[in-house]
Parts: structure tokens; C-alpha cells; sequence
């Protein structure tokens, strides 16, 4: 489904990536770990399109993307929810989901008229989904930080994308609300494929199908949890960063 090969990112004298690649198949839920600064933002962005690689090719559903606006990634299925947060916490649940459909069926050219009656259903399925139905009429921002989590990965899956792309969307979380974001995660990977960032490799090793690990604007090792936990070089950038 997405293929990146060769990603470099310079800042001004500062590479954030350093020939990074990452292939993602149809489906799987891929892990992105890394100690801090180890490029893990700066390479989710160059595949969403919030920066342009300096160097190196992004693939997507067959097509090359590189210099494709973050507008047309959209509408060729890519969906993100990043650390900064996209909740109108003025807006109920209800309607911030809506405004993220509706953001969609723009970009898609689609009659938001004659389509008002399937985006009401699309916006209860998600607030069900993500167990958020009872306050679908309250503001957003009487949500617990968890919650909030919550709602913006269902603003994000609402659009039914082929690829999420979710940047440490467990930041902050409880013990329990990170367990609770793995099982509301879990049923969407029938329907799309996952590149989630995560500091907590109990987690990934719990959702995700393969792992890669970033250090220093490189990738230090890729393929199954066990595999690359397993791996030396990984065990001595964790231990680095404890
Ligand atoms: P964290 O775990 O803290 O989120 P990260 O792995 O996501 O870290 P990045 O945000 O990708 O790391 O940053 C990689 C490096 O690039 C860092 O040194 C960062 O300061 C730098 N960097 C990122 N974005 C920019 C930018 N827009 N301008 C200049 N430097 C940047
Ligand atoms: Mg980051």
C-alpha cells in the first residue's frame, strides 16, 4: 500500500532523516519507535505531506506522492491525527466528527446536501465505535485527555482511509485508557492499514504486526515485534534512552 525509499530531511544544518525506508502492505499495522528526535514525526510527515522530503520517494496505492499536497493524499485514502490536536473543543462530539466528514466529502466533490442523511450514520457509527455515543451532544472539551484521544482518532477513521497515520495517540494516557485505545483499535484493521507511533513496546507487541525503529534519522531495524526486540543494537538505544 505505501512505500517510502530513500527519505532524507534536512532542517537548515540538522538531518532529521537520514535515508529512511518504510514499506507498509494492505492491512498491516505497523509500530514506529525511537528515542526522542530520532526522526519519527519528521518521517510521518514527509509521508502525509506536512513537510517534503529533501530526497527520496513516497509510494501510495501505486502511485508516487512525493510532492502531492496533504489535500490529495487525503483523497487518495491517507487519514492522520498528529500530536497536535485537530478537536474544536467549542464544537459537541457530534459535530466535530460531522466537521471531519464534511472536510472529506469536500475534498471528494461530493453533494453535501444529498449525503446529509449518510453522514448522520457514519457519525454515530464512529461515536459507537469509539464508545463515545453517551456525549455525543456535549462539547468536546468536557472529555477526559483520553477521550479527546479517542474522538480524534474517530475524526481521523470517519473518512474510511485506506492508511492512519496516528502520532503517539496514546500520549498522556492512563494505564487503562491505553488498554482501552489497543481494543478500539484492534477492529479497524479489517478495513485499513496502521502506522501507529508509540513509546510503549507492550503495545505495539499487542496491535502491531511489524516494528521499525528509528534512531538518529535512520532506520536501526524493521520486521516482527520479537524479531527486532530481540535485536542488540535496539536493546542499546532503549537502554540509551532509560
Ligand atoms: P519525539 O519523540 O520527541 O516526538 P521524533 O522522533 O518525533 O521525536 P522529530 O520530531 O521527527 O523527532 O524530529 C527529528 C529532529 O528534527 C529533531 O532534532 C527536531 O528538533 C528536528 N526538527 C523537526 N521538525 C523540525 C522543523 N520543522 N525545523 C527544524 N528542525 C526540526
Ligand atoms: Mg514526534
Amino acid at each position: 500500500l505505501l512505500e517510502a525509499r530513500g527519505l532524507i530531511k534536512i532542517f537548515g544544518k540538522l538531518t532529521a532523516l537520514n535515508g529512511a525506508d518504510l514499506t507498509i502492505a494492505h492491512n498491516e499495522f505497523h509500530g514506529l519507535i525511537g528515542p526522542n528526535g530520532s526522526g519519527k514525526s519528521t518521517l510521518m510527515k514527509c509521508i502525509a505531506g506536512a513537510e517534503t522530503p529533501t530526497q527520496g520517494t513516497v509510494t501510495f496505492a501505486g502511485r508516487d506522492i512525493t510532492q502531492a499536497s496533504p489535500a490529495e493524499r487525503a483523497r487518495a485514502g491517507m487519514s492522520l491525527k498528529f500530536q497536535i490536536t485537530s478537536v474544536l473543543p467549542a464544537l459537541t462530539l457530534y459535530d466535530n466528527i460531522l466537521l471531519a466528514l464534511q472536510a472529506q466529502t469536500s475534498l471528494l466533490n461530493l453533494a453535501l446536501s444529498r449525503t446529509r442523511g449518510v453522514l448522520h450514520d457514519k457519525v454515530m457509527a464512529m461515536l459507537e465505535q469509539f464508545r463515545l455515543v453517551d456525549r455525543a451532544h456535549e462539547p468536546a472539551s468536557a472529555l477526559s485527555h483520553g477521550q479527546q484521544q479517542w474522538l480524534e482518532i474517530a475524526m481521523a477513521l470517519a473518512p474510511e482511509p485506506k492508511l492512519l497515520l496516528l502520532d503517539e495517540p496514546t500520549g498522556g494516557m492512563s494505564l487503562e485508557e491505553r488498554r482501552v485505545t489497543g481494543e478500539l483499535l484492534q477492529p479497524i484493521k479489517a478495513r485499513c492499514s496502521l502506522v501507529i507511533v508509540e513509546h510503549d513496546l507492550d503495545f505495539i507487541r499487542d496491535i502491531c504486526d511489524r516494528l521499525t525503529v528509528l534512531d538518529q534519522g535512520q532506520i536501526l531495524q524493521t520486521g516482527s515485534v520479537q524479531h527486532v526486540q530481540s535485536c542488540p543494537r535496539v536493546q542499546e538505544v532503549y537502554l540509551r534512552r532509560a
